[in-house]
């Protein structure tokens, strides 16, 4: 399943019935037309979004079997049991890597890459079921020095 959600890419609502997305998918296409905006890299890319979302939401088979994978993957993603939500600052530098304490006297081990990349992420403990959800500010100094922190 694609990560991007077709309805937001519209910006319709997903109860919205199939003569709403197609009146909401030809004013998107219209306003991001390639041919209309100046910077046609970033808007070719949207363009395709809203073609790929109009290809999906707009077959009332394809739709269906869209909305459950996507109920589906909103529900896995509400399973998950949070301990925390942290921000990139919160976390303290260990063995070249971020870390972060949880609750069972385990860590949470976060990878410098992964902050780099990521603008939010979820890690999960080794040790037990919860996880935390990390909201990750990129003004965070990634120099990672094994210090205890503070
Ligand atoms: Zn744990």
């Amino acid at each position: 399943m694609s990560e991007k959600d077709y309805y937001e890419v519209l910006g319709c609502h997903e109860e919205a019935s199939h003569e709403d997305i197609k009146r909401v998918y030809r004013e998107q296409a219209l306003k991001n037309h390639p041919d209309k905006m100046k910077d046609s890299k970033q808007s070719a890319e949207k363009f395709h979004q809203i073609q790929e979302a109009w290809e999906i939401l707009g077959d009332s088979d394809s739709r269906r079997i869209y909305d459950a994978e996507r109920k589906q993957a909103q529900l896995e993603a509400e399973s998950i049991l949070l301990f925390a939500r942290i921000t990139s600052d919160e976390l303290y530098s260990k063995n070249g890597s971020f870390a972060y304490q949880c609750r069972c006297g385990s860590e949470y081990i976060v990878d410098k890459k992964d902050l780099e990349i990521y603008e939010q992420l979820t890690v999960a403990c080794d040790e037990c079921t919860f996880s935390i959800f990390i909201e990750v500010n990129k003004t965070t100094n990634l120099t990672s020095q094994d210090s205890t922190g503070t």
